[in-house]
């Protein structure tokens, strides 16, 4: 006998598995956040760092030139020996002079030296190059560009540095300016131009190439994001398991709990609820397939009796004797239920009049033959009386339903106890 259970629980399946889709989702969303900020964190940190010390490098590199300009200043320029290929400074009124030695000095003021020492490392190309520049510069060479310029600019409005990053001929450059401020040194030689001392005089930059620290850093980027892939697609995995094994747990619970709440506990037979659900459906499909259908409604005899004579428990074990009998006498299509009490409904799917009477008629003398052994050894036996009622192929008789199909079951069965009991009756 095979009794499907109505699909109350499709919804619900599809309800849960709904749910844990979102779940699902949303908890990969928040991960996806809290990972990603984390990975981002760590790469911004590190880039942070990476700038830091660039910057270090060039105020280091500014800062070791500005000394070495101060310490000239302080003399008010230095003078070496000129001798051949070492040109006079043409900015200065009286650069040469003749030592008692009678040999030609010329002077080299903090600007020049600052100048010949940045064209010695531009020559050399090892890394670095940098300038002496000023908004007002005396000589040619020190006309600041555009970085230079902007810079200048800003150390006029209180700045102390300025630095950037600038991609030029297919490689990546840092740059640092630091201002030159008036001292009272300086003014030696720039007394002319009308300065005064803390006023910014120009300034010295520093370029030098960052290419290895742009290739390091895109490495640790990509391994970076490699990580926070590895993190991300591991916890999904681990996630998902856990979503899908707990999805299948509560499938299992839902089943369980949807069988439990059509099941009669005593009997294990299907209950009232699950019938007439089913009823109403296979009136439907009587309808549809304009096939008869039948249905049986059963009860014990006396059972209070039983019940008062021998107790509950004597009383449930009938009860559990009659349901086997029933459930062996039921056909693979037919639906057995506990419908209440001692009431038994069974609805014959396909089954007109006469076979529903046959079956009715062969449950009874089943029941009649049942005995139960009782404790003290006696024998006890019961029977059941049966109303018995058919719905003809439906659409010939307009009207009928599930709920006058069971109407007319239950006035047969009440024709069958008023008739002696123990008997199958049937309402046309
Ligand atoms: P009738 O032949 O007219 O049907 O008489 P009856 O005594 O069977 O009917 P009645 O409705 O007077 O009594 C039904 C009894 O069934 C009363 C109730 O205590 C008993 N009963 C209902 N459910 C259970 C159950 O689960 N277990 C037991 N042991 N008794 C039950
Ligand atoms: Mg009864
Ligand atoms: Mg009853």
């Amino acid at each position: 006998m095979s009794q499907a259970v109505p699909d109350t629980g499709g919804n619900m399946e599809r309800k849960t598995e709904k749910t844990l889709v979102l779940f699902f989702i949303n908890l990969v969303l928040i991960i996806l956040i809290f990972i990603g900020t984390i990975y981002v964190g760590v790469f911004v940190n590190h880039k942070l760092g990476i700038d830091h010390e660039l910057e270090s490098r060039g105020r280091a590199i500014v800062n070791s030139f500005i000394l070495a300009r101060h310490w000239n200043a302080k003399y008010g320029g230095v003078y070496v020996e000129k001798t051949a290929g070492i040109d006079s400074n043409p900015y200065l009124k009286n650069p040469d002079m003749q030592g008692i030695d009678g040999k030609i000095y010329t002077k080299k003021n903090p600007s020049l030296m600052i100048r010949e020492i940045s064209e010695i490392a531009k020559e050399k190309k090892d890394g670095f190059e940098f300038n002496i520049t000023s908004l007002r510069p005396i000589n040619k060479n020190n006309i600041p560009d555009g970085f230079e310029i902007k810079a200048l600019k800003m150390f006029e409005l209180g700045e102390i540095e300025i630095f950037k990053k600038e991609h030029s001929e297919g490689s990546t450059y840092f740059r640092y300016m630091a201002p030159l401020i008036i001292e009272e040194s300086c003014l030696t030689c720039h007394w002319d131009q009308g300065y005064k001392t803390g006023e910014v005089r120009g300034g010295i930059s520093v370029r030098f190439n960052i290419d290895q620290e742009e290739k390091d850093l895109a490495k640790k980027m990509y391994l970076i994001l490699g990580l926070a892939v590895i993190t991300l697609l591991s916890l999904f995995g681990i996630i998902y398991r856990l979503v899908h094994q707990f999805g299948r747990r509560l499938e299992k619970t839902e089943a369980r709990l949807q069988q439990m709440a059509v099941t009669d506990e005593l009997t294990g037979l299907k209950n009232r609820r699950y019938l007439v659900e089913r009823l109403r459906s296979e009136v439907k499909q009587a309808h549809r397939d304009l096939k008869p259908v039948s249905c049986i409604l059963f009860d014990l005899d006396h059972f209070k009796s039983i019940n008062d004579r021998f107790g509950h428990e004597v009383g449930d074990q009938v009860l559990r004797t009659v349901a086997d009998t029933a459930k062996d006498q039921c056909r693979e299509t037919d639906i057995l239920s506990r419908f209440g009490g001692e009431e038994f409904v069974m609805i014959l799917p396909n089954t007109n009049l006469e076979g529903a009477m046959e079956v009715a008629e062969r449950l009874r003398l089943a029941i009649m033959a049942q005995k139960i052994i009782l404790s003290d050894g006696r024998v006890l036996t019961f029977t059941a009386s049966f109303g018995v009622a058919w719905m003809l192929p439906p659409g010939l008789v307009a009207g009928e339903d599930e709920a006058s199909l069971l109407k007319r079951a239950d006035d047969g069965l009440y024709l069958a106890k008023g008739n002696g009991r123990n008997r199958v009756e049937a309402v046309a």
